[in-house]
């Protein structure tokens, strides 16, 4: 059954049925975590369907490759192009997008070299990550018991796969305890991120969100959200954030490409601010989704036309 909406997967450069893209249970991404991805947005605009930021998910795609010695046979280009060809195929308007880079079937052993490098891209649709309510209510999270990976273990400028066994144990365990979502700390004790979203916070009329060196993914959103606030006249710092100002901030929020801009309502049962989503937060989302919907001339040069 194919994910809602889709029913072609692009595979090595050919479309196929979404129920016949398959590999062998001894691929080496199967056993040993092998794959990079993305994972990025199409949305529907006036000028009809978009993807946003393609080129900049393709290039991180091959930056996160690089990181683990993966050569693909295609370049941002190629894959930019496939993604495109792909959501067309699907006869998609608004989708969720997942280009995905594998080591894929030829031996097992932990050493990889000898296996394939193969690319797929998968489309579906997919509404807010965190609920339709979450964006304007906001969302209710806890500081995770588990911390982000430590520098120079599993490097979190790679969207790695293998990441994402951290990011389930985060996200599993704030859901069984009751909470929307989990924010993991560094192995130092800074605030790191959600386990599928980086996050800022307001304080004191500064917008602050850790450093990249604070065991965080790049975030295209997070780039999006500095590059707006910034515009919008406020003063956004990249710094270490101590876990006990997500407890006294005025707003935290989260974003990520399936995330967009989330508030966050409370941390651990502490409210944040007024309980809601705050007036900044509101102020980006608003420019977020203007930029997204293709309503902010500046910034139509994130957004790539589906029909060409
Ligand atoms: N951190 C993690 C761990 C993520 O999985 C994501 C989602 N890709 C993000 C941050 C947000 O990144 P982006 O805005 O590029 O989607």
């Amino acid at each position: 059954m194919a994910f809602e909406g889709a029913s072609k997967i692009w595979m090595n450069g050919r479309l196929i049925p979404w129920d016949e893209a398959k590999i062998h249970v001894c691929s080496h991404v199967v056993h040993y975590g092998s794959a990079v991805f993305e994972g990025a947005r199409v949305y529907n605009t006036a000028k009809g369907p978009m993807a946003f930021r393609l080129r900049d998910h393709m290039q991180r795609l091959i930056d996160s490759a690089k990181i683990y010695r993966m050569v693909p046979s295609y370049s941002v280009d190629d894959l930019c192009r496939a993604a495109l060809e792909t959501v067309r195929a699907n006869d998609m308007e608004e989708c969720y997008l997942r280009p995905i880079v594998y080591r894929g079937y030829a031996q097992l052993g932990v050493n990889p070299t000898k296996c394939p490098i193969d690319t797929a891209i998968a489309v579906w649709k997919w509404g807010a990550y965190l609920g339709p309510e979450a964006l304007a209510a906001g969302v209710d999270v806890t500081v995770s018991t588990w911390t982000r990976s430590a520098p120079n273990t599993f490097p979190t400028m790679a969207k790695a796969a293998a990441n994402y066994m951290n990011s389930q144990l985060i996200n599993m365990e704030a859901k069984e305890r009751g909470f929307n979502e989990g924010i993991a700390l560094t192995p130092s004790g800074h605030v790191s991120e959600g386990s599928g979203e980086n996050i800022f916070i307001v304080w004191k009329g500064r917008i602050i969100t850790p450093p990249l060196s604070d065991s965080v993914l790049p975030g295209i959103t997070r780039d999006c959200v500095i590059t707006l606030a910034r515009e919008l006249g406020y003063t956004v710092e990249e710094q270490s954030i101590p876990r006990e100002m997500l407890y006294v901030a005025d707003e935290v929020f989260f974003t990520g490409s399936a995330a967009e801009v989330t508030p966050i309502r409370s941390v651990d049962h502490v409210q944040v601010g007024i309980g809601r989503r705050g007036p900044v937060t509101e102020k980006i989302q608003t420019a977020f989704f203007a930029a997204v919907k293709g309503e902010s001339p500046k910034h139509n040069d994130w957004l790539t036309p589906v029909r060409g």
